[in-house]
């Protein structure tokens, strides 16, 4: 990737910030012990069990298991991409992140492209108050007054194929720029004119798309009277890619940081009827069907989605497609609800009607479960063994996408009770189909493989909480043939600390962050020992843990010698042996 930030600059940065500060800023935590902690922001409670170490820098919560790095807690909490968290916490720390030159120059240009849509949004506004009668009429027949008409930055754009190029595009490096950012249009080789642009809004209400750190990275026109289509958005540019942004995320996070929920509607004029009616924590996906990547991101931001679709056939197909992309989000906290609108009626249209109280009210949401359950019923005949069978096979698909945990448990005891079928049974069926099940229905381990992943755990996270140890290790040549799942890794963690002695748990988390092994140290990392109030002699059970495993080695070697004809034994391979079985203590 181009203008990828170095590792150790990442490092670097982590060993300056310091993450108490960081989430204390957001999160005002109350020190407890060795450790800080804060009721979770992450879920709901009433006694606080997130945590704060800054030993580890790095936050953990005991109750719904959310943790990670200062970098974590920005992206989840903040909900910044990875680039611009980094670029927050160098800030603080006074840092340029360092990138290469093509990066700089496309940061540059990016810069570029953002200052000339702000210029674009204000010019627009300008133009609502000034030759704006029409639209203003429009918005006040929908009810909408100046207060939120100001908070969304509503705008106009008139009549006429120059105005914006008039007023911002001057020069031909600037019209090349208002092309770039999706503001005009080149005009036909051949046709009217001399082959330049014209504007690409006209005669339209205009809504300034913000990205969440509050850049302008485009534009939403509705048509007023019959001009089509109705609906226009900013194309694809390099700062609006329409499957990751959603609009009024902006504004609703300024209303509050972690909405309890939030409501995906349709359309602008949705986002801001609402809004009207002080229901600020609406969203809308530009003019497509809502993408993975979106729903992350309000997930990261409010643990509730409720999808608002109109009640006819086509909104429930839309509602279907947006359940089989949630399936694999859902968990942790994060729950999903349908809010069908009557027949006729649009989030805007409704809440207008019946007001804001109605439209919260939880009368016509439907439960993720019970449409998933309702809409798989539907389709098969549940009176025959073969309509059974069939809802079976229609519905185990759906519930292995969705993580482990309660909501899959509830519905496969549901699912069991509506095909007739014992819940130990539907539990087999279910390990079928879930990715790799082939390798799950081999052998169980044996006890001694389970001991030894543990032993290796334990390792990682005594290194994890001090990294010194590590150091200890001179050499990691003697771990490099004992043959456990698992040291490999610990082989990597031991050299990276070796080339990196200051390195703290945080930053050691960071250079996993991605790979296959992100999800293993994040469990690892919150040794509830290490957390604990009471002195914890570290150092001794890491040498203890660090006996066992070579003596794991030295019984694999005494079972390959084991595994020589007795009289092909070499020597030296009789006298091992021998001190083999007569030691005292056989680990
Ligand atoms: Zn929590």
């Amino acid at each position: 990737m181009a203008g990828k930030i170095p590792q150790s600059f990442i490092d670097d940065l982590l060993a300056r910030v310091d993450i108490v500060e960081v989430v204390d800023a957001h999160v005002p935590l109350r020190k407890a012990g060795k450790n800080h902690k804060a009721r979770c922001p992450f879920h709901e409670e009433k006694t606080p069990s997130f945590t704060v170490v800054r030993d580890k820098q790095f936050y953990h919560c005991f109750g719904c298991g959310a943790n990670g790095t200062a970098i974590s807690f920005l992206m989840e909490y903040g909900g910044l991409g990875f680039i611009d968290a980094i670029e927050e916490l160098a800030g603080r720390c006074g840092l340029e992140v360092p990138r290469d030159a093509s990066y700089q120059a496309q940061a540059k240009q990016y810069d570029e492209l953002y200052e000339l849509l702000e210029s674009a949004a204000k010019f627009y506004q300008r133009q609502l108050r000034e030759r704006g009668n029409n639209a203003i009429d429009y918005l006040k027949e929908r009810g909408i007054i100046g207060e939120v008409a100001g908070d969304y930055e509503i705008g106009y754009a008139p009549p006429g194929w120059n105005n914006l190029i008039n007023a911002l595009g001057r020069s031909e490096a600037e019209q090349a720029r208002l092309f770039e950012a999706g503001m005009v249009i080149r005009r036909e080789e051949g046709g009217r004119n001399d082959g330049g642009y014209y504007d690409r809004f006209r005669d339209r209400i205009v809504f300034p798309i913000r990205d969440q750190r509050g850049r302008v990275i485009g534009f939403g026109g509705r048509a007023l009277g019959d001009g089509a289509p109705k609906y226009l958005n900013s194309p694809e540019t390099p700062i609006y890619h329409k499957g990751r942004e959603l609009y009024g995320l902006y504004q609703a996070r300024n209303k509050a940081k972690q909405p309890e929920r939030l409501y995906v509607v349709e359309g602008y004029m949705d986002v801001i009827a609402l809004a009207q009616h002080g229901v600020t924590n609406a969203v809308a996906a530009s003019g497509t069907a809502v993408t993975e990547n979106q729903l992350e991101k309000m997930f990261r931001v409010s643990p509730r989605v409720i999808f608002c679709f109109d009640g006819d056939e086509a909104g429930r197909k839309a509602a279907w497609r947006a359940l089989e992309i949630t399936l694999p989000h859902l968990g942790e906290g994060r729950q999903a609800h349908f809010n069908f609108m009557p027949e006729g009626d649009d989030p805007d249209s409704f809440v207008r009607k019946h007001g804001p109280e109605k439209f919260q009210s939880n009368e016509n949401v439907v439960p993720f479960s019970d449409f998933l359950l309702d809409s798989l019923k539907a389709k098969v005949e549940l009176s025959t063994r073969e309509g059974r069978a069939n809802f079976l096979d229609f519905a185990l698909p759906y519930l292995a996408k969705m993580p482990e945990g309660g909501l899959r448990q509830l519905l496969l005891r549901d699912v069991a009770g509506i095909a007739e079928i014992e819940t130990g049974g539907i539990d087999k069926l279910l390990q079928n189909k879930l990715p790799g099940a082939p390798a799950r229905q081999r052998k169980p381990r044996l006890l001694m493989q389970k001991q030894n992943r543990k032993l290796i755990g334990d390792l990682i996270s005594y290194i994890l909480s001090k990294p010194e140890l590590a150091a200890s290790i001179e050499d990691t040549a003697e771990l490099s043939d004992i043959p456990l799942a698992g040291v490999d890794f610990l082989i990597e963690l031991i050299t990276l600390i070796h080339s990196n002695p200051a390195i703290n748990c945080a930053a050691i988390l960071e250079h996993w962050r991605d790979s296959r092994y992100e999800q293993r140290l994040s469990e690892l990392a919150p040794d509830p020992d290490a957390l604990a109030e009471e002195a914890f002699d570290l150092d001794v059970q890491f040498l203890d843990a660090m006996e066992k495993l070579k003596a794991n080695k030295a019984r694999h070697s005494i079972e390959k010698i084991t595994q020589v004809n007795p009289s092909e034994l070499t020597g030296a391979q009789k006298a091992r042996l021998r001190q083999w079985y007569s030691a005292p203590n056989k680990k």
